[in-house]
């Protein structure tokens, strides 16, 4: 029987095997398409997915492909509303990478098959049903011949129309959006042709995107009210985009096409993600408007949630972990889908009033150094948070960071007067991070934490920054496998650590979830930063 079954090998299930199979699971993945994707609908890359890949080791090779954009920039009627650069994203990573969701596929199919974990292509989920001890699937073969294949988890990343969300008799909530939708990627020339901005031009309603994917080609994205749906009625040519171009008040002249195609945008969300044993992740269980470049993101993240879970259940943890799946990413879906219609609202509204309301508030308010951050926070996916999850536990103590915050890559001084990134030195899948304790406290501490690499610090090895986060209270902080702390509190609170560590699994000292850390980074040796 395999583990998990994949369903779907775009970016969201190829994660899935990434992720299971790092931490030992036995993982088979299928896609009823005969190639990966030879267009990209995403581009955009957001800080947290290249934190995440820095744990697979695939970043930088990212970071090569891509293109960084430093700058965002909003004009309407053709006047510059505001401009405000990324580089305070507060990441290793401060800027949005570009970079095509054929490249991003390509990366994440390397990366998987790397690992030993290759795609059943032509491979058709065609039913399934679920079993006590898991779901029996039907697949459907090249050749037309059906297999009936046991599987411990079915995890659903198989798209918008997802045949697993709709055989578990999971609804998909929401509606459409009803303006008309275009992508084409160009040769462009003219004055307003970006060079590493994001350029946004609104015009009565009307939206256009630029965004450089290489020295030749621009991304351009537009939403247009006057042609509602025309588009997806017959073939998209240039001149219907040089009118929207036009019509926006853009200065550049389209030379040629390399790809261009209308597309539907739909707010939709599923009630659930879970269904026994088969999960949904992706587009399956949230789409939206390509506003502010989330969906492949966050597809990748809830996969970095749902995985270690598995993973832990398997190896003995309480079956009641799973239900923190939906309960934390369902959460991070709605607020997303909130953003994104709220959003595109804003940016196509054509009604005169709202319009100069918005093109006066737009430059004050994201001058504001706070609404600055915020916006920041949210559209790289840094600021997403579990601090109401019921799996994390939060004792208090001093500093900002609280249980369910995402775990920053602290900057540690080391004795020998160096500097580093806490994610240089460990990628380990769980870790307590242990401040400003004493020799005995450590004493005491550090059996409990069998099996969990640890790093000590004290204070007067971070920074500023890290003293605002960490405090300055003798404290221990537990991360998870993906990159959240889910336990903050003094190391005195014995009885707390202890049902913490029940409640996720660390009691089984989960094997693998080691292996992992030792397989893709150095695993953190107490001497190390001391
Ligand atoms: C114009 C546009 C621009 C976008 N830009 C961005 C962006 O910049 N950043 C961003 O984060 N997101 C963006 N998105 C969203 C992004 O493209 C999607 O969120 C992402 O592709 C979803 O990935 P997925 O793996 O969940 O699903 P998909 O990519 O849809 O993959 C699903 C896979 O499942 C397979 N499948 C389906 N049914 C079955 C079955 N029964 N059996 C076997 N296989 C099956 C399919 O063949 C497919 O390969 C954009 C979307 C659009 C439309």
């Amino acid at each position: 029987m395999s583990l998990a079954l994949v369903i779907g090998a775009g970016p969201t299930g190829m994660t899935a095997a990434i992720e299971l199979k790092r931490l030992g699971m036995d993982v088979r993945i299928i896609d009823k398409g005969s190639h990966i994707a030879r267009h990209s609908q995403a581009l955009v890359v957001q800080a947290r997915t290249l934190e995440q890949w820095q744990r697979y080791g695939i970043a930088e090779k990212a970071v090569e492909r891509g293109r960084k954009l430093t700058e965002v920039k909003f004009w309407s009627n053709s006047k510059n509303l505001v401009s405000f650069e990324l580089s305070a994203i507060p990441s290793r990573y401060p800027y949005v990478l570009f970079l095509p969701q054929t490249e991003t596929e390509a990366l994440l199919n390397e990366m998987m098959e790397s690992l030993g974990v290759f795609t059943e292509r032509g491979t058709e989920l065609i039913a399934f049903i679920q079993k006590a001890d898991g779901v029996l699937a039907r697949i459907r073969h090249p050749d037309g011949s059906e297999e009936d294949t046991a599987a411990r988890w079915l995890i659903g990343c198989d798209g918008a129309r997802s045949m697993v969300r709709k055989t578990a008799g999971i609804t998909f909530e929401g509606g459409g959006v009803g303006i008309s939708f275009f992508l084409a990627d160009l040769v462009l020339e003219g004055p307003d042709v970006p060079e590493n901005e994001l350029a946004l031009h609104l015009h009565k309603g009307d939206v256009i995107l630029l965004g450089r994917l290489s020295d030749k080609i621009t991304r351009l994205i537009a939403a247009v009210h006057s042609k509602q749906d025309s588009h997806t009625l017959r073939e998209l040519t240039i001149k219907d985009i040089q009118d929207a171009i036009d019509g926006a008040g853009v200065q550049v002249k389209v030379l040629s096409s390399e790809w261009m195609t209308p597309f539907r945008v739909n707010d939709l969300q599923a009630k659930h993600y879970r269904s026994d044993n088969v999960y949904l992740a992706g587009d399956a269980s949230h789409i939206h408007s390509p506003v502010g470049g989330q969906g492949m993101n966050t597809g990748i993240q809830d996969i970095a949630n749902l995985a270690w879970k598995l993973a832990a259940v398997e190896a003995g943890a309480p079956e009641s972990l799973l239900d923190s799946y939906e309960e934390e990413r369902a959460e991070v879906g709605r607020a997303l889908l909130s953003f994104t219609e709220r959003g595109l609202k804003m940016a196509t509204t054509s009604n005169p009033v709202l319009e100069a309301a918005r093109d006066l508030l737009i430059p004050h308010l994201t001058q504001l150094h706070a609404v600055q951050k915020r916006l920041l926070a949210f559209i790289s996916e840094l600021s997403i948070n579990y601090r109401s999850s019921s799996i994390v536990s939060d004792l208090g103590g001093d500093g900002s960071l609280r249980a369910g915050d995402r775990m920053p890559d602290l900057a540690i001084n080391q004795l020998i007067g160096q500097r580093s990134l806490l994610a240089d030195w460990t990628q380990a899948e769980h870790l307590a991070v242990i401040l400003n304790c004493t020799d005995s406290e450590i004493y005491e501490l550090t059996p409990r934490l069998e099996g969990v690499p640890q790093v000590m610090l004290n204070g007067s090895q971070l920074d500023e920054e890290g003293l605002r986060l960490l405090g300055n209270d003798a404290k221990l902080l537990l991360v998870r496998p993906d990159g959240y702390v889910g336990f903050r509190g003094p190391v005195v609170r014995a009885a707390e650590l202890e049902g913490y560590m029940q409640m996720v699994g660390l009691h089984q000292a989960i094997p693998n979830l080691e292996q992992a850390a030792i397989r893709t980074s150095r695993v953190i040796e107490r001497s190390h930063l001391f």
